[in-house]
């Protein structure tokens, strides 16, 4: 089955944490502080990988992450950052936020990436923190951790032309004539399952990406084949080209396979049955009565639509149609089908909670962001204590405790450590 809507997980690298360390030199019993930086996480892209169209990979992994940084070491010895991780997807996909259902990302233009999720920034060492009254800072950065996410992939076909037509009379040879594409051909009824997708480049530098969409049967608007699923990747396109055998070879009838997908369309969408349509007569290399393309001629007139006669597996009259095909398309508008907002930065939630309750007179704060800061600090070192500070002020420790009625002589609990409050 085509797989156009998948829901993965990814992460981008943590920091790594910075050292602290101090100079070790004979003779000398501290020498200064060393303590490197931690290395920056690898970033989370997402990259348009122009062999894929499907999302059909992502069934069998979900699960993303990038590299993280490595620590930093002493002698001034930088951590190394982590591997950015690209991941792949085909054109026309969408990266959405699985929770807010915001779009991130709208890959719709060959080789486009984007920075989906940003890797931690590496903690800074000890030797950042010297300074001339601080001469020994027994404490470093922790790494920040990477951002996380759940993503939805949808796949929408960005085509600027459609094939339609019955099964067999030609889509797929078509595409793989005209691009680089390479569809299944196929001599019965089941058509590719799969959109396919494909660039053409016409010699005149024009460039426009063509889709051949199977499954239009009868019935396919009620939802009663695998048709439905498929109409909805043509919604987008400018452009039909209606491929009809005329060879009569299977006993068709040009002209009443002409009405039957064109009832499809309109029962399926109004708006896309009235999209332009140029009828595609194929198969003329085995035409054997004339008179069959004489009607569909006909019925083209009176529907105000061009004709074309090629055969696709001979390569017939196809570069005049792809000429065409370029021409028409600078008439038609490219409408901008999806939005995208600005990017919210991403900040990890219970990294950043904390709690402060008040038990037998305590103030007691939970939460790993406070307790983190906590681990890294040197409770003996006065300049390590006023780092650790200034972090709670960053969180907004100190503010809540005001709020909270916290007086001179209120004992305030983390971790299992015990500290007098001072304003
Ligand atoms: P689709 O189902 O519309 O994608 O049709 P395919 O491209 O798979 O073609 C169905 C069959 O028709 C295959 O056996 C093709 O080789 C054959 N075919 C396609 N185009 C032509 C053509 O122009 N002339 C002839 N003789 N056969 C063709
Ligand atoms: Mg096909």
């Amino acid at each position: 089955m085509f797989t156009d809507y998948v829901k993965i997980y990814a992460k981008a690298g943590n920091g790594g944490n910075g050292a602290i360390s101090f100079r070790r030199e004979k003779y000398v019993a501290a020498g200064g502080p060393d303590g490197g930086d931690g290395g920056r996480g690898g970033n989370v892209y997402f990259e348009v990988d122009p062999d894929s169209n499907t999302l059909i990979d992502f069934r069998y992994r979900k699960k993303f992450k990038a590299e993280s940084g490595k620590n930093g070491e002493g002698g001034h010895r930088f951590g190394k950052s982590g591997e950015d991780l690209y991941i792949k997807v085909p054109i026309g996909t969408i990266v959405r936020d699985a929770n807010t259902k915001e779009i991130l990302a709208d890959l719709s233009e060959p080789g486009q990436k984007a920075l989906i999720l940003k890797g931690g920034r590496g903690g800074k060492g000890n030797a950042h923190f010297a300074t001339s009254t601080r001469q020994a800072p027994r404490f470093a950065q922790d790494g920040e951790n990477g951002e996380e996410r759940e993503l939805i992939l949808e796949l929408k076909l960005l085509a600027d032309v459609g094939l339609i037509g019955f099964p067999n009379v030609g889509k797929s040879t078509f595409l793989s004539m005209t691009t680089s594409a390479t569809p299944k051909i196929a001599d019965y009824h089941f058509t590719t399952l799969q959109p396919n997708l494909g660039v053409v480049k016409t010699d005149y530098g024009d460039s426009f990406v063509i889709a051949d969409i199977p499954g239009i049967i009868e019935g396919a608007s009620e939802g009663t084949g695998l048709g439905l699923q498929f109409l909805r990747h043509i919604e987008r396109t400018r452009l039909l080209l209606h491929v009809i055998d005329v060879s009569g070879s299977e006993g068709r009838n040009p002209v009443e396979d002409f009405y039957t997908i064109n009832n499809e369309l309109k029962n399926y969408s109004e708006k896309l049955s009235k999209r332009k349509q140029i009828i595609v007569a194929n198969k003329i290399d085995i035409m054997q009565d004339e008179s069959l393309y004489k009607e569909l001629e006909k019925v083209a007139k009176e529907n105000n639509m061009e004709i074309f006669k090629i055969s696709a597996a001979t390569n017939t009259g196809v570069s005049e149609l792809i000429k065409h095909v370029a021409e028409v398309l600078k008439t038609l508008p490219k409408e901008n089908l999806v939005e995208i907002k600005d990017r919210k930065v991403y900040t990890l939630k219970d990294d950043d909670e904390y709690t402060i309750e008040k038990e037998d007179g305590m103030f007691v704060i939970k939460g790993e962001a406070v307790e983190r800061v906590m681990r890294r600090v040197n409770i003996a070192d006065n300049e390590s204590l006023y780092y650790f500070q200034r972090s709670l002020d960053e969180l907004g420790v100190n503010q809540k405790l005001k709020e909270m009625g916290i007086k001179d002589g209120d004992i305030v609990k983390i971790c299992d450590y015990e500290l007098e409050w001072e304003d």
